[in-house]
């Protein structure tokens, strides 16, 4: 371990080799109970979530993910999105974002640390990057689930498959909820009865969680929470 975390306020700081490398900044209230969109005061739910009932029971997030390239263009810079965005590219980088996630779970969402496992967000084949570490392809929210599991003791299970190639990057809402039908099977019975903890990196419209929350519930999964780096508004 070379990367450590500490909750303070507004923000977890985070360490390398005990060098204060920066602070993600985490949500700020209020935020939607169902996927941790930004809210207008008193409203408990996003106009989103409303209108589209999931089957994932709620998206946690540890902060706002801003797209790296709009970022750049604004000449704004947020340390959590880089670690983000870098995390794809360096499996290194989710060390602390991992250990991120444990520590928003120990502070704020204890409920969760109760998951019976851990479930990482699969991609397709083709989808993963190699890592400018090692030069192996890898699957970013694996290194999360890995950290998370460390300090939670949270067993992994990889019960789900993604089945094609689909990229969601450049896709509008209603696109996504389309192609996402399918692109995802559950193939264990280790989830019966069983609550899921499920990770991915970003999370736009929630479409993605959903659907893989939806494959586990109908092999049989008892409740499924989702948990990301960074949730990006979805319009
Ligand atoms: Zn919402």
């Amino acid at each position: 371990m070379y990367w450590t975390v500490a909750w303070s306020d507004n923000e977890i700081d985070t360490y390398y080799k005990d060098d204060y490398r920066g602070s993600y900044k985490l949500l700020t209230e209020p935020f939607c109970g169902k996927c941790a969109s930004p809210l207008h005061l008193g409203a408990s739910i996003c106009n989103w979530s409303y209108a589209h009932p999931t089957s994932i029971n709620r998206i946690h997030a540890i902060g706002y993910y801003i797209p790296v390239d709009s970022y750049h263009r604004s000449g704004a810079s947020d340390f959590l999105s880089g670690h983000i965005y870098f995390s794809k590219y360096n499996s290194f980088k989710g060390e602390p974002l991992g250990l991120a996630i444990a520590e928003c779970i120990r502070q704020k969402y204890q409920e969760l640390a109760k998951s019976d496992f851990i479930v990482a967000v699969p991609r397709f084949s083709t989808e993963y990057h190699d890592d400018e570490v090692s030069d192996e392809p890898f699957n970013p929210p694996d290194i999360l689930a890995r950290w998370m599991k460390s300090e939670l003791d949270i067993p992994i299970i990889e019960p789900l498959k993604k089945t094609r190639e689909q990229r969601m990057k450049d896709l509008g809402l209603e696109e996504r909820q389309t192609v996402v039908n399918g692109l995802y099977r559950c193939v264990s019975s280790d989830v019966i009865g069983k609550s899921i903890l499920l990770v991915d990196d970003v999370s736009t419209s929630g479409c993605t969680m959903d659907e893989c929350a939806k494959m586990l519930l109908n092999a049989g999964a008892k409740i499924v929470n989702g948990f990301v780096c960074g949730k990006t508004d979805p319009d």
